[in-house]
């Protein structure tokens, strides 16, 4: 497990905030979760599909809060299945999995 680097903070970062434990982060150490034009919901890894954008920490722990709080919808103003936010929590849990070796 590595942990950020703390102290650094360069001024033009744009930072957001996490849906699940509030604080704000650079955007690009947030997963981007994005309702696109056509009303669905999509994790958006590249940060570039265009659409409406939620912020969350790529971990399980934050996501989870936040989809309990029902954060998502309130933010990006639409439903989500249960079954996309199912994906998205697979999604981070295999990203949170892919990045566990280093
Ligand atoms: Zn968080």
């Amino acid at each position: 497990m590595r942990s950020a680097k703390k102290g650094q903070r360069p001024r033009k970062i744009p930072l957001r905030r996490c849906l699940g434990c509030g604080e704000s982060f650079p955007k690009k150490e947030l997963l981007r979760v994005v309702r696109s034009p056509e009303g669905t919901v999509a994790l958006d890894f590249t940060g570039k599909m265009s659409g409406r954008g939620a912020y969350v920490c790529k971990r399980t722990a934050c996501f989870e809060k936040a989809r309990r709080a029902k954060r998502f919808q309130n933010n990006l103003g639409l439903d989500i299945p249960e079954d996309v936010l199912d994906t998205l929590a697979q999604e981070i849990r295999q990203y949170e999995e892919e990045n566990a070796d280093e």
